[in-house]
């Protein structure tokens, strides 16, 4: 069997972590720590615990799609990571 100098391998891809989207979701801040009272939601970078605004939010509580965003479930909306958000998704 004559040794290939090329052997048909599977290439490692090495620029899996540069994503053409970003992935986002929305989480709610409420205005209290562990309270139940919502005050506004913020648009958070997928992985990520702080949002676009930069606030460090807490994960656990409710979180929604991106594709809430600018419908009647995610208001009040942060405006800051509204005006952020328009300019990293296309
Ligand atoms: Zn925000």
């Amino acid at each position: 069997m004559p040794r290939s100098p090329h052997p048909a391998r599977p290439a490692p891809w090495p620029h899996t972590k540069e994503q053409h989207t970003m992935e986002h979701h929305i989480v709610a801040e409420m205005t209290e720590p562990g309270g139940s009272t919502l005050k506004e939601w913020h648009m958070v970078r997928t992985g990520q615990s702080v949002s676009m605004c930069g606030r460090d939010l807490d994960m656990n509580q409710s979180q929604l799609p991106s594709d809430a965003w600018g419908t009647e479930q995610a208001r009040p909306f942060c405006h800051t990571c509204g005006a952020l958000f328009l300019r990293e998704v296309p």
